[in-house]
């Protein structure tokens, strides 16, 4: 039985992001969550996109924050640069839910995550790159007008100092790395490659209890393309983005459950 006031919540700007999000859609139900699976989407992904991606979430919304209420119209003119960062906010305003997990659309689970839910706003791992910082692929938090509008206030005054989502929450969830020990996330919860490759023993140890893949940085899953007669990624892996059997379970969903229902709604254009 789906908990209905509880959801795992995506963003997918565009259709590419889209595929990460039909990929994490699915890894979430092979490992049967109970929770709603909700995906934000900007108004650029197409018709077929939206209906794959209707199949695998219970809910797909719509989210263009330059019509979605004052503050939000105001803070966006004012910083036009932060527009994919604002979409993200914007997860604070699916009010209809008591509580959520946020993860981007370039993640997946490799089992079941759902105690997230007993974590209280704001968890999240800790980011490989600067630990004192949470990393922002994966986080709970309770949606909330009042912390909606605070946060687009915050960040029309404060902007980013990274220039996206994670440098604006962690400005705002500022005490996070001091004051409560509950709400970092083990690290299994966010695993990305480039933790995997700056302390490889330690991912020998641990890496077998990953629940949370993040395939962070600029190669995403979807820019390499695969060989399905093979089961092969084709040419060269670049390591630091992604764990090639990462890579391969991502691909594996992506073409034995993604690809027919992209090509029933596309017509056969290859998507491999
Ligand atoms: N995102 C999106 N469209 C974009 C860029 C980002 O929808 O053009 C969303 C998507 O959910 C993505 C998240 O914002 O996973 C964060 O961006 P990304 O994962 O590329 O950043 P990284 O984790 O590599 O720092
Ligand atoms: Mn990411």
């Amino acid at each position: 039985m789906a908990q209905s006031d509880q959801a795992f919540v995506t963003l997918a700007t565009n259709d590419s992001y889209a595929k990460g999000a039909m990929v994490l859609g699915e890894s979430l139900r092979n490992h049967k969550t109970t929770k709603k699976l909700v995906a934000l989407i900007g108004p650029h992904v197409t018709e077929p996109s939206r209906a794959v991606l209707n199949k695998i979430y219970d809910e797909v919304r719509v989210v263009d924050v330059l019509d979605s209420g004052d503050t939000a119209h105001l803070v966006m003119m004012k910083r036009p640069d932060l527009g994919v960062t604002f979409t993200k906010l914007h997860c604070w305003a699916l009010t209809q839910y008591s509580k959520c997990v946020f993860m981007d659309a370039d993640t997946m689970v490799v089992s079941n995550v759902d105690e997230l839910f007993d974590r209280e706003e704001l968890s999240a791992a800790p980011d490989p790159g600067w630990p004192d910082c949470f990393n922002s692929g994966v986080f709970v938090f309770r949606p909330s007008d009042e912390t909606y509008n605070k946060l687009l206030r915050f960040c029309a005054e404060h902007g980013s100092f990274d220039g996206g989502d994670q440098g604006v929450l962690n400005s705002f969830f500022s005490d996070w790395a001091t004051a409560d020990i509950t709400k970092h996330l083990p690290f299994i919860y966010n695993l990305s490659s480039v933790a995997i490759y700056t302390y490889t023993p330690a991912f020998k140890q641990y890496g077998g209890n990953a629940k949370v893949v993040h395939f962070l940085g600029k190669t995403k899953p979807w820019g390499y393309t695969f060989d399905p007669k093979q089961r092969r990624i084709r040419g060269d892996v670049q390591e630091a983005s992604a764990h090639p059997s990462f890579l391969l379970e991502w691909w594996t969903i992506y073409s034995s459950l993604v690809v027919p229902m992209l090509q029933q709604e596309y017509g056969d254009q290859p998507f491999l």
